[in-house]
């Protein structure tokens, strides 16, 4: 059985003692246990966090990851160094990283290689632009991203990722894909895996919606059939609204 997600994406918001904070207060008030919590701080107060989130059920995730291993890469953070904090997940092409700082289909391939060598688990995301939905290309080019950046995987390594779609024209912008939208393409990519892996293997990842994800839009969102959850930015920076949104399931 795959899980339910709710994983925050805090991106590059709150000072490390707010983010402390914000921490420590989903901490006290985690109940439901139908849902896997997941947060994503920025690098700076990932130690920190770590250590409080210590025996609680809830995860943590970084942002991003270096493709490379330790080294001379002036201003990147290795998989080994998050590994060794106590880091579970890596957000891997998140659609700001593709569009601020071109990161393409190759480069995000590396990047899971490296998270999956070290065992972390990337939290990939994939989505279109609205233009590529309004010109009907939308099912090719999340097909594309998924194939170029993860079906080289294996069918062990496949296992331990969980996929994100995340409409960009959807992501901080208040517009929410409708849920008849966001299932279509959640059964696509499900399928997609089944076709290239197994039925038993794309039953069993966890594919996340992500972009202006509410307390009052998540529930018609995680009803649907392939929708397993969410990755949220801006809800995730005020607990009860993560935590209402956990709640959904
Ligand atoms: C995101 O950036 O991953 C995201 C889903 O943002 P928001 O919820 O703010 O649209």
């Amino acid at each position: 059985m795959r899980k339910n997600i709710v994983a925050g994406n805090w991106k590059m918001n709150t000072l490390p003692e707010e983010g402390l904070e914000l921490a420590l207060s989903l901490i006290e008030q985690y109940k439901n246990e139908n849902v896997q919590l997941i947060i994503a701080p920025p690098f700076t107060h990932l130690w920190e966090v770590s250590k409080v989130l210590e025996g609680t059920g809830i995860y943590l995730s970084s942002q991003n990851v270096a493709k490379e291993d330790m080294g001379a890469y002036t201003g990147e953070i290795a998989a080994e160094m998050l590994k060794e904090i106590g880091v579970q997940y890596a957000i891997i092409g998140h659609s700001e990283r593709r569009a601020y700082y071109n990161e393409n289909c190759q480069i995000l391939a590396q990047k899971v290689n490296k998270a999956l060598a070290t065992k972390l688990n990337p939290i990939f995301c994939v989505g279109e632009k609205l233009e590529d939905r309004e010109s009907n290309q939308h099912f090719e080019l999340i097909k594309k991203q998924i194939e170029e950046s993860l079906f080289h995987l294996s069918e062990e390594e496949i296992k331990n990722i969980v996929i994100a779609y995340e409409p960009v024209w959807a992501i901080g912008t208040g517009k929410t894909a409708s849920s008849e939208q966001a299932q279509e393409m959640h059964a696509y990519i499900r399928q997609l895996l089944s076709e290239k892996y197994n039925n038993e293997i794309a039953e069993n990842i966890s594919i996340l919606y992500g972009g202006s994800c509410k307390p009052s839009n998540a529930k018609e969102l995680f009803q649907q059939k392939d929708i397993d959850g969410g990755l949220i930015g801006g809800a995730a920076l005020k607990a009860e609204d993560f935590l209402a949104i956990a709640d959904s399931f």
